[in-house]
């Protein structure tokens, strides 16, 4: 009697739900079909129409700015450290655009809502900027990865090195500085609407839903790590690193010493660099920037 109670209510289920189960297993050659076409009736939802002017602004955005950065860096010097030893001192060499613009790359995916990528199968799949990748899934037009703009170094050869005058480098400054402002701005945007991520130990950036398994070298310096990511809620900053920089003011001694850190400022590279080039800067980094702040005691 209780068997056949069970059978009923077995049957009743599987008419029901119209699958079939095997004991507690689910038949997963009859739920993936389902599973798929929830996928793409969702994926139809994508790109979000009114978004897409957003994205290909972005991409506008992103090519002044670096169009921009490459030209400044001709007539304003710019040092990055290469090497910070153990003696604690810095060796400082020629910084090049890469330095001001942080360069985050991620995997290009086909489709937002394809398979998780397995640790085996990172060859796989090409490695383009993040931002880029984000304007793709987000329907900007044309081909976003041609090689000028997969790779940022090296740019710099191909911005013709002629002299500005005062007034013209000025005003490249100018449209920089609104570059970096408008890429930012159009990054969040994107950000509202689509998901990415960002690993909380490797800083490894993802554009979609899901995160990958892929570990990537370089990363096991990080102790304590396991070799798996713990993927979070991507924010600008993790696509478009500011690149927080000292800066001298006027006030301040003409080589910055240690022991004046807490009177210094600071900024964004690129923020400081259109600057120093003659730019008007958004008042929003003035407190970053200490610009009226007293100068450290002699
Ligand atoms: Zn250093
Ligand atoms: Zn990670």
């Amino acid at each position: 009697m209780a068997l056949k109670q069970r059978k009923l209510c077995y049957h009743l289920w599987e008419n029901f739900s119209g699958c079939r189960f095997y004991s507690s297993r689910v038949d997963w050659d009859k739920l993936r079909p389902m599973i798929l076409e929830r996928i793409k009736r969702r994926a139809k939802d994508y790109p979000v129409r009114a978004m897409i002017p957003v994205a290909n602004d972005v991409v506008n955005a992103r090519a002044l700015l670096i169009e921009g950065v490459s030209s400044l860096i001709k007539f304003i010097p710019v040092k990055a450290c290469k090497r910070h030893a153990k003696n604690q001192f810095h060796t400082w060499i020629d910084g090049t655009l890469n330095d001001i613009l942080v360069p985050v790359e991620t995997f290009h995916l086909q489709n937002m809502f394809q398979d998780v990528i397995t640790h085996d199968q990172r060859f796989d799949f090409e490695r383009v900027p993040a931002v880029l990748e984000l304007c793709y899934q987000a329907g900007a037009n044309g081909c976003l990865y041609n090689s000028s703009s997969t790779s940022e170094a090296g740019k710099n050869d191909s911005v013709v090195a002629k002299s500005l005058s005062q007034h013209e480098l000025m005003s490249v400054a100018r449209l920089t500085m609104e570059a970096w402002e408008r890429f930012r701005s159009g990054v969040q945007k994107l950000l509202l609407v689509y998901p990415a991520k960002v690993c909380k130990y490797c800083s490894e950036v993802h554009i979609g839903p899901s995160g990958h398994k892929a570990r990537l070298c370089g990363v096991f310096k990080y102790e304590g790590w396991r070799g798996t990511h713990l993927w979070q809620k991507a924010k600008v900053d993790d696509l478009v690193p500011p690149k927080i920089i000292w800066r001298r003011r006027p006030q301040d001694p003409p080589v910055l010493l240690d022991k004046g850190r807490e009177f210094y400022g600071h900024a964004p590279a690129v923020v400081e660099l259109c600057m120093q080039a003659g730019a008007t800067i958004p008042v929003k980094y003035f407190c970053m920037m200490k610009m009226q702040g007293f100068p450290p005691p002699p």
